[in-house]
């Protein structure tokens, strides 16, 4: 049999392609064997890189829990001795202590995170917080610094910004307080002045501007986009005498990136410099009790305030701060301007607010010159000055005072106080001149109308001051039913009452009673505005009291309608 020769020739290709197979498949199995001692190579290396990496991770939690526990401590105590019985100026510095222990909690741990960011692993809390309370905590941890640097630190949240916000309040007041303490560190005389306004507004976030500007010692140009890279320092244009990480600037920068904002800086070197950094924030809703900080009060509305101080910044965040609690703000640049609006002004003023530093006479000396002005200095004054508590300061001249930066809490405290007591005072002055036989000169029938409780008793112990026993309801339908059993000369009518109002009693008064017949009502109203006269006179009341009733408006009053009474009887 002679063997096919196609057929070998078909077999040896067989064979030869059988055994590049075999070539290649040795050539795989190589790689599959060097890929395998690559494999454990790098699970080695891994598992050496994540060793390291929990050596760290184990290395820093432990830090942290060495850290944080006696911190923890320093923080609880405070807190502890925060609910004991203090005096106001104890609570005060204990209050800073615990933000600044707070912040320093913050500090200790962004050197933690500090890994975490270079991993892209810091996450942001979102809580609601207080937009004010959160720049007054950054600014309370470095008021000290700066009075003691002699340079003044304002600040001024514009009133549309939405008061209540959801973010993370540690981290913003962290962002805030960093660019703070470099702003004083930078700057040796002039002022530093934070504020913060309301950008673009959506359905899912409210914008925030916010900008620090000092008249520091300012940055060159070319470093202005290095300062905000980690680690890194003006070393060259600023000595090393500043201190600092070289981390805050990165650190709040990438914060603010995390809240989907941008940070940059202006400087003019000599003059001064500007970060400006934006973030956006969900609105939060207001919760209820706070709302006085915004709103009007009523113990406040209509006071008439005057703020001397030669800084412009400052007279406009107080004017627009009083604006915001109803109150009227009289701005005065110095001493004569100060003297002379009170001269001007053909009326009073609740309160005046003057500055320390004035340039051309001291806080003090002005005070002093006010109270001389007859019928028109009696004005309870609040002292401001950007250098510390003043000791010594001469009670008869000034009711309180208070230390830049003006914390807004602080401030509302202090002026509801303030005006309150001055008040009292009147009333204690007014409450020596009452004439106590003034029933017996001018008996009258008096009934007083008024629902709220504490009112009613302030009037009622007033009346009988002056020997008068009257009745009281505590709205415009008992008045009606009253008036069927006695007759009365003088009601005394609160306009807001409930189930009958002051003017629905009154018409309906002047409805079943002819004139001649029906007692003279006066009116008792919370808010004397203009027109309000005229509208009561229109309803049939014969004159009004504004609240706070001043003791002697009621005597006034009673003396007026009184005698028309015992006129109208022929007495
Ligand atoms: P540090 O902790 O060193 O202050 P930062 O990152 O906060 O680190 O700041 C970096 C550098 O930027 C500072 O060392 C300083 O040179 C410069 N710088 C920051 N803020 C100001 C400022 N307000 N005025 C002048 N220079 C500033």
């Amino acid at each position: 049999m002679t063997p096919d020769l196609t057929e070998i020739y078909r077999l040896q290709k067989e064979i030869d392609r059988l055994n590049e197979e075999n070539q290649a498949l040795k050539a795989d199995f190589q790689k599959v064997q060097d890929f395998e001692a690559l494999k454990s190579g790098a699970d080695e290396i891994r598992s050496l890189a994540e060793k390291a990496n929990r050596i760290q991770t184990d290395f820093l939690s432990m830090m942290s829990h060495e850290i944080r526990t006696p911190m923890n401590g320093v923080v609880g105590m405070t807190s502890l001795l925060l609910d004991t019985k203090l005096t106001p100026e104890q609570h005060n510095y204990l209050e800073t202590l615990r933000v600044s222990a707070d912040n320093l909690m913050g500090i200790i741990n962004d050197i933690l995170d500090f890994s975490k960011i270079e991993s892209d692993k810091l996450t942001l809390d979102n809580n609601s917080f207080e937009l004010r309370r959160c720049i007054e905590e950054s600014l309370d941890v470095y008021a000290q610094k700066a009075i003691d640097k002699g340079v003044d630190l304002l600040y001024m949240l514009q009133p549309d910004v939405p008061p209540y916000l959801v973010g993370d309040m540690k981290r913003l007041r962290q962002v805030i307080g960093n660019l703070v303490n470099n702003a004083i560190k930078f700057t040796d005389e002039g002022e530093i002045f934070i504020s913060a306004e309301k950008g673009v507004e959506t359905k899912e976030y409210c914008e925030i501007l916010f900008s620090v500007k000092d008249s520091g010692i300012g940055i060159p140009r070319d470093k202005l986009s290095q300062i905000f890279e980690a680690f890194t320092q003006g070393e060259s244009f600023a000595n090393r005498r500043y201190g600092g990480t070289g981390l805050g600037l990165a650190i709040a920068r990438h914060i603010i990136g995390l809240m989907d904002g941008r940070m940059w800086a202006e400087s003019t070197p000599g003059k001064g410099s500007t970060f400006y950094f934006s973030a956006k924030l969900k609105i939060a809703e207001t919760p209820t009790t706070k709302l006085y900080i915004r709103g009007q009060i009523p113990e406040l509305r209509n006071n008439r305030v005057l703020v001397v101080d030669s800084d412009q910044t400052t007279r406009q965040i107080f004017s627009v701060q009083f604006d915001s609690w109803g109150m009227k703000a009289f701005n005065a640049a110095s001493a004569k301007e100060a003297l002379q609006t009170i001269h001007s002004e053909d009326t009073y003023f609740d309160l005046g607010i003057i500055d320390m530093q004035l340039p051309d006479m001291t806080g003090i000396e002005l005070a002093k010159a006010i109270k001389e002005i007859p019928f028109k200095g009696d004005i309870p004054f609040v002292l401001i000055s950007s250098v510390g508590k003043i000791s010594n300061l001469p009670p008869e001249l000034f009711d309180a005072q208070l230390t830049k930066p003006v914390k807004l809490a602080e401030l509302f405290d202090l002026v509801l106080s303030v005006i309150a007591e001055a008040r009292n005072k009147k009333k204690l002055e007014a409450d020596h001149n009452f004439d106590k036989k003034l029933s017996d000169k001018l008996p009258l029938n008096i009934l007083l109308a008024e629902d709220n409780y504490t009112n009613q008793e302030l009037v009622i112990t007033l009346m009988r001051k002056m020997g008068y026993n009257i009745d009281s309801v505590d709205n415009g339908r008992k008045v009606l039913d009253m008036m069927e059993t006695k007759k009365y000369d003088i009601i005394l009518m609160d306009v807001q009452m409930p189930i009958m109002n002051g003017m629905e009693a009154t018409s309906a008064i002047n409805e079943q009673y002819p004139e001649g017949e029906r007692p003279y009502i006066i009116a008792i109203t919370a808010n004397a505005m203009p027109g309000d006269r005229e509208r009561f006179l229109e309803a049939g009341m014969v004159d009004y009291l504004s609240k706070p009733i001043r003791f002697k408006d009621v005597q006034e009053v009673l003396v007026r309608w009184g005698r028309k009474v015992h006129a109208n009887n022929g007495l």
